[in-house]
């Protein structure tokens, strides 16, 4: 099993490499910036060289970095949506300092502009940023559909991968998210991944965010809790990691926890691995 969490990036990429090693990770996230602004980090190759290396060595899966939540692509105010353009292009540039990994992030929020305009801005982006062909994978995340965010519906996602085209566009599975967007992973995860087939396809499902869900059903309310003490329950999980479409897949835990609780959580799921 790929399985990992977020982690914080500020000691740099191998010591984030070291942390993961030592809580029984084999993956992890991070934010690429601020995730509530967005300055970035000084960059700085040795330590990514580094980082390279011991992902080697320890035989890791992909990475899932995370773009900022304040990047939003389809924001209205078209200066902070170019901004946001140029937040998107430069974050993908950063990746090529850990290259061959994914980058996850939120489609956005249409903010009243409505949910085809808000498709057209993150494809427009998107296809601009991807012309230059930085090694890294785009997933879009599955979101909870609060507010006016895109993405609480696979036909949304499906449509951005479509308007961008050629451009290699995948999708992260957020367990919490779909579930707050009425996608009852918990009674029948059969049944959504069927529609998640025959909607985006999965061959498109390249990563999965793990987390419970601290409300019901449809909620739309995008709250995480840890695992097994949310709505979704320890059995979803088990049917998470041995499912034959997910359980290659990166997962990655954005569960309410510090280190020892993550390292807990991934020994949890670790020993459901059948
Ligand atoms: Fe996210
Ligand atoms: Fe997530
Ligand atoms: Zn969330």
């Amino acid at each position: 099993m790929i399985l990992g969490c977020h982690l914080s990036s500020t000691g740099g990429s191998a010591a984030m490499v070291r942390t993961a090693v030592s809580i029984g990770a084999n993956t992890f996230a991070f934010f690429t910036r601020n995730p509530r602004g967005s300055k970035a980090k000084k960059e700085n190759p040795e330590d990514a060289r580094q980082a390279v290396e011991m992902l080697r060595e320890g035989h890791f899966g992909k990475l899932v970095a995370h773009g900022a939540y304040t990047m939003n692509l389809c924001t209205a105010d078209p200066e902070a949506r170019s901004f946001a353009a140029q937040v998107l292009e430069d974050d993908l540039r950063r990746m090529e300092m850990l290259p061959g990994n994914f980058y996850n992030f939120h489609p956005g929020s249409h903010v009243g502009q409505g949910t085809e305009a808000g498709i057209e801005w993150i494809s427009q982006a998107l296809r601009r940023a991807l012309r230059h062909g930085y090694p890294v994978t785009v997933l879009l995340e599955t979101m909870a559909g609060k507010g006016s965010e895109i993405g609480g519906r696979f036909e949304e996602l499906k449509a951005i991968v479509d308007a961008v085209g050629s451009g290699e566009v995948g999708v992260c599975l957020d367990t919490c998210h779909v579930y707050d967007g009425g996608y009852d992973i918990a009674g029948d995860l059969d049944g959504v991944l069927a529609e998640f087939d025959s909607v985006i396809g999965l061959d498109r499902l390249r990563a999965i965010h793990v987390n419970d869900s601290k409300n019901p059903l449809g909620s739309r309310k995008d709250r995480h809790a840890c695992i097994g003490e949310g709505t979704l329950g320890l059995e979803t999980f088990r049917a998470i990691v041995n499912h034959p479409a997910l359980r290659d897949k990166p997962m990655i835990l954005e569960t309410p926890n510090e280190l020892p609780g993550y390292a807990r959580e991934i020994a949890l799921l670790r020993a459901m691995e059948e």
